[in-house]
């Protein structure tokens, strides 16, 4: 069985009386979830993320598709008890976790990442500190499409919108990793409520601080008090003791360089019988890896267009108006104000906000109907 030690930590903050964050943290799942929606729903959303990891892959996983199966499994149970619930409705949750796949036949012991929502996991080794996950929100669209940088990702009014997130819709794309045990690597799993207080360079040094891993979860669940604590903040560390040499694995950067220079096929792509996305690595993911170019390219060529369809409305307006007043006509109503301050960001995304909790989920497909759950 893998060799790991762990250790986690929870805390509402300094700010909410609630905390709608949930976590599992036993021998071979961990996770971390952060719930989303009014009247304690969130609570009950993260809790049955977790409650789902904990029943499904308890005793670990033979393959990553069971993984996702469970994932998808806890999406659909949110699912239907939003639906059949009216003070439930809308409710959500994230997910990160991590779990042990067993050995079988020649292939070794090995771990399955899945992400679904902003929460977050990273992965320390040699001393360095490299997300793991990419986030499903806005500011990260944002990032990857070169719009803003990631120190204005940090303060961006709009860092709690998610893009996805369990329970929001009957099926939902997992992102997910299969990635070989290594020796002394650190994964450290968190709910936004660490990121957003807690810089990147100060878990890293917390990281490599802390020799133990209860202590080191604690310490960081500390540090976002610290920092104002204004959400809910989870942490799960999980450290490798036995595994591949360090030395004999190929370093997360030049992987992960590769795998998005070369071709699609280590990218998240739907699947032909389930809208599952999934990655399967045997390097270690990072941002930029697990973010297809053909969506930045499309999210940018389509924000491009935007613009010019604006750009050429706002023009024939203004010429017509101008025709119009020329002929001395009576001037018609135009809404040139309401043209050019509308932004194309805000238009082409349907919003659903969340009462209690400062949390949107933002997507751009149509919401589901209750009928079509089975
Ligand atoms: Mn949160």
């Amino acid at each position: 069985m893998a060799e790991l030690r762990w250790g986690a930590a929870t805390d509402e903050g300094q700010v909410r009386d609630q905390n709608e964050d949930a976590f599992v943290a036993e021998p071979l799942v961990f996770g971390v979830a952060d719930g989303m929606g009014g009247h304690q729903a969130g609570e009950i959303a993260s809790a049955v993320a977790s409650n789902t990891l904990r029943d499904r892959l308890g005793e670990g996983a033979d393959s990553i598709d069971l993984v996702v199966a469970a994932v998808l499994e806890a999406n659909a149970s949110i699912f239907q008890a939003a639906h059949a619930n009216a003070a439930q409705r809308g409710m959500g949750t994230t997910l990160t976790a991590l779990i042990v796949l067993r050995a079988h036949d020649d292939v070794p012991e090995r771990l399955a990442l899945v992400n679904v929502g902003d929460s977050r996991t990273y992965l320390h080794r040699n001393g360095t500190l490299e997300r793991a996950t990419v986030d499903h929100s806005y500011v990260q669209e944002l990032v990857a499409t070169g719009h803003i940088t990631e120190a204005e990702a940090r303060t961006h009014p709009r860092r709690n919108i998610v893009t996805r997130a369990l329970g929001i819709e009957p099926t939902i794309r997992v992102d997910s990793w299969e990635l070989p045990l290594v020796r002394g690597d650190r994964f450290i799993l968190c709910s936004d409520g660490l990121v957003d207080e807690v810089p990147d360079h100060e878990i890293a040094a917390i990281a490599s601080g802390i020799e133990e891993p209860q202590r080191a979860a604690e310490e960081l669940v500390a540090m976002a008090n610290r920092h104002g604590g204004r959400d809910n903040v989870t942490v799960v560390v999980v450290d490798v003791i036995g595994g591949l040499d360090p030395a004999a694995v190929v370093p997360a950067a030049i992987a992960t360089g590769d795998a998005d220079d070369t071709d699609d096929a280590t990218m998240p792509m739907p699947r032909a019988d389930a809208s599952t996305t999934t990655t399967i690595t045997t390097a270690v993911p990072a941002v930029a890896a697990a973010i297809p170019k053909r969506r930045r390219l499309s999210v940018g060529t389509f924000l491009f267009l935007l613009a010019l369809a604006l750009i050429v409305t706002v023009t024939v307006t203004l010429v017509a108006v101008v025709v119009s007043n020329d002929d001395d006509a009576p001037s018609p109503t135009t809404p040139i104000e309401a043209t050019t301050t509308t932004t194309p960001l805000t238009t082409t995304t349907e919003a659903t906000e969340r009462t209690t909790v400062p949390r949107t989920v933002v997507t751009t497909i149509a919401p589901p109907t209750p009928s079509s759950s089975p």
